[in-house]
């Protein structure tokens, strides 16, 4: 029944044995800055590449600051940890995203609020964040918003750019600063996403990527905190470090920090993907170019990129009918060594978070039964 949708991707890939859902794609620069820093012997938490790799990713997002990390989900934990989010207060996120956003507020002792994904990105739905804050939230004497039936503080709001797509950060931050709740955005999926001509992740208190083995573009592991406040950008150093005072011998540190630094040699394969970055959000778009025209002939719809918002189209994203067949398209594919994935299952359904605040996740529950991701290196035709 997919059959025509199966040749098409196998061509597609040149008829390779397997074709992955998203395979790194390393270039002449990748083995020669990662030799370099062997051959330096910086290879751990000090080195030049930690720096230019801070530097560049400051100049492709415009971004003022930038921390590099570990991998995105220390990152996100600095960030909510920087942001003073701690045991028992309240982190508004989306239920559809993946396990190491919330993972990461839970870190913090903080307990996730998990509200419905909006139609046109599948992020954090403004719409929703408002009703839960209309009929949840109070602000107090203090200035600072509470949920009045859990008595807890609603501190930050985790929105998440799903596969590349912009959610409306213009609306979510309007709503949150109406209620004091910062904003921390998820843009492990978005580098290289734009909304209103901004890129993703500049314009809340922090934001964080991630530069794991199958995003965009890969550190081996890693990833970073942006934000556009100095006194921020240095806590974040502070804490990612070992808290340590500058000096030729002592060691004097102030505070328990966490050591989720970058070593030098995962920013040395980063700074040369670097490279390629622009030349793989081209690719990506070519190739969602050439889906749109195979799915036109077929009822299947292919996800595009929301109004107002420009997308990597890191992951590309199909929508069946219905669940019964997403499950056939799962199979068919997967038997014919095409691999494919579905969506997320929605976080308040997972043991460790069913017991945590969530809305009636409408349009959730819709896409996490549709929503299948499709092959989308950028090593397509013969590139
Ligand atoms: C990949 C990813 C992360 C975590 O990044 P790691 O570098 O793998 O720790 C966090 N959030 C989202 C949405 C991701 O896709």
């Amino acid at each position: 029944m997919y059959n025509k949708t199966i040749s098409f991707i196998k061509d597609l890939y040149g008829n390779k044995d397997f074709i992955p859902l998203h395979e790194p794609i390393f270039n002449q620069n990748e083995r020669e800055y990662v030799l370099e820093c062997i051959d330096s012997t910086f290879v751990s938490s000090v080195g030049k590449f930690v720096t230019k790799f801070e530097e560049d990713i400051c100049e492709f997002t415009g971004s003022k600051y930038a921390v590099a990390c570990m991998n995105g989900t220390a990152a996100l934990h600095i960030a909510l940890v920087v942001s003073d989010v701690k045991l028992n207060d309240e982190v508004i996120t989306q239920a559809l995203t993946f396990v190491a956003t919330a993972n990461a507020i839970k870190y913090c002792g903080a307990h996730p609020v998990f509200l419905d994904s909006d139609i046109d990105n599948l992020g954090l739905s403004p719409d929703a964040l408002e009703k839960f804050l209309i009929s949840n939230g109070e602000i107090r004497s203090d200035g600072f918003c509470y949920n009045k039936n859990t008595g807890r503080r609603i501190k930050a709001c985790v929105p998440m750019h799903v596969f590349g797509n912009p959610v409306k950060l213009d609306e979510l931050s309007d709503i949150c600063k109406k209620y004091q709740i910062d904003i921390i955005e998820d843009c492990a999926e978005s580098l290289g996403s734009y909304y209103k001509g901004k890129h993703t992740g500049v314009t809340s208190k922090m934001s964080i990527l991630s530069f794991n083995g199958n995003k965009i573009i890969t550190c081996g592991g890693g990833g970073i905190v942006l934000t556009q406040d100095e006194k921020l950008a240095k806590k974040l150093k502070h804490l990612t470090t070992t808290a340590k005072i500058p000096h030729t011998w002592e060691f004097q540190h102030d505070e328990i920090a966490y050591n989720y630094r970058m070593p030098n040699l995962n920013a040395a394969l980063g700074c040369a993907q670097l490279e390629s970055l622009q030349s793989f959000i081209d690719s990506k778009k070519e190739l969602f170019k050439l889906y749109e025209a195979h799915f036109q002939d077929t009822n299947i719809e292919l996800l595009r990129e929301a109004p107002n918002s420009k997308s990597n189209y890191w992951l590309q994203a199909v929508v069946l009918d219905n669940e019964e067949q997403r499950n056939m398209f799962l199979e068919q594919t997967n038997d014919n060594s095409v691999m494919t994935r579905p969506i997320w299952k929605l976080l308040p359904d997972l043991v460790p978070y069913q017991n945590d605040l969530k809305d009636e996740l409408t349009n959730a529950k819709n896409f996490a039964s549709r929503v299948v991701n499709i092959p989308s290196s950028c090593n397509f035709k013969g590139k």
